[in-house]
């Protein structure tokens, strides 16, 4: 289900389309032949985006039921091995797997969704035990899936998460931003764009990227401005990479405060005292943790189209997916959620690349409190 555009009421987001980890639909694709099915994945998300459903061990030929695998502790890195014959899948697995992450890049996928701890499919912290460990010696905490490896590697820019961290109303927003905002990257990308619409696209960008990092935003306003003389297949892979790594920092409850007065100040002159003192009211509210960061958006967004502020109104920043999806509370601790994505920072030029460890996930205490507010 395509997202509208708040001020024309087109559609604007297109096809949406996410891999997810098969057993995540309720497939019983499962070792033992059962599922896990996620109630937001297959009920909440599903009516918005088109799946494309994978479970590697079955399409590798293991077969439901089958004998469970985990990630065993190697000279050369952690092995795929059977927890009770320690048959060796590694092999099998990194050829399907690198296979199977091209045929997935082809398709064009704009997020994907794996299930947590599995040795295939798990992103982070996924349990890694010694070889020679007795029965119920604990694993380390610190692999990834071979299966959500080969992805990270094939399609680094590509939003990806786990589904245990979608419950977390921060990740989940700041997960769907991303596949939104690629969505519709790669929508005026795939067409025979020219510079004036890449420079369109970042303005309409510009809000939402200056409430994830403010110099990736100007770095990128650089680089749309100064298009003309780069050949268009480099300036779209840098401009792809860098919008990505932009939005995977996380927003902060001040850099939102910072967008926000940006975007009332536009409206200042077009306002009476009383609209005016109304919008600011609601970002103050927002800035002491007394509202979510629905309402001062709602408010900018009503301002914005009451006073036929069509490039306002039109910032993506104030729709960045389907309002039936958005959490309201979409903010998390910047300091404590180093990168968005599973490449973290090292999507960006110059960055360091992250290792398979998730960022902490811990909301704010902020974000406890918002969560108890009513609806607004
Ligand atoms: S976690 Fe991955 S490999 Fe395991 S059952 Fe689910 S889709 Fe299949």
């Amino acid at each position: 289900m395509p997202c509208r555009d708040h001020a024309s009421g087109e559609a604007v987001h297109g096809e949406v389309r996410v891999g997810v980890s098969r057993c995540l639909l309720g497939d019983g694709v499962r070792y033992d032949g059962g599922h896990k099915r996620d109630v937001f994945v297959a009920d909440t998300l599903a009516p918005f985006v088109r799946y494309v459903a994978v479970c590697p061990e079955v399409e590798m030929g293991m077969g439901a039921p089958r004998e469970a695998i985990r990630l065993v502790r190697g000279e050369d890195g952690p092995r795929l091995r059977g927890v009770d014959g320690g048959e060796d899948h590694s092999a099998r697995m990194r050829r399907f797997a690198a296979r199977r992450a091209v045929e997935l890049r082809e398709l064009d996928l704009h997020g994907y969704i794996l299930k947590k701890d599995s040795p295939s499919c798990g992103l982070f912290h996924v349990p890694v035990f010694d070889a020679d460990a007795g029965p119920g010696a604990a694993p380390t905490r610190d692999g990834r899936g071979s299966f959500a490896g080969a992805l990270v590697d094939a399609i680094p820019e590509l939003p990806m998460e786990e589904e245990g961290r979608l419950e977390i109303p921060a990740l989940r927003g700041h997960f769907l931003e991303r596949v939104f905002a690629y969505r519709r990257l790669q929508a005026m990308l795939s067409g025979h764009w020219r510079t004036g619409d890449l420079a369109a696209f970042h303005a309409a960008e510009k809000f939402l990227l200056l409430a994830h990092d403010p110099g990736g935003q100007a770095e990128l306003g650089r680089l749309a401005a100064g298009a003309k003389g780069i050949p268009r297949g480099r300036l779209a892979g840098d401009y792809r990479t860098l919008f990505m790594a932009t939005l995977s920092r996380p927003a902060t409850v001040r850099k939102h405060v910072n967008v926000l007065r940006h975007m009332a100040g536009h409206l200042e002159n077009l306002l009476d005292r009383g609209s005016r003192a109304e919008l600011h009211r609601t970002i103050g509210e927002y800035r002491l943790g007394r509202a979510p960061l629905a309402v001062p958006v709602a408010a900018v967004r009503r301002f914005a189209r009451r006073r036929d502020v069509a490039w306002l109104a039109g910032q993506t920043y104030l729709s960045p997916c389907p309002e039936e999806l958005m959490p309201r509370d979409r903010v998390q601790g910047a300091s404590r959620h180093p990168g968005g994505g599973p490449g973290g920072r090292s999507r960006r030029p110059g960055y360091r690349r992250a290792g398979p460890a998730a960022p902490p996930v811990e909301p704010e205490p902020l974000y406890r409190s918002l969560s108890r507010l009513p609806p607004p």
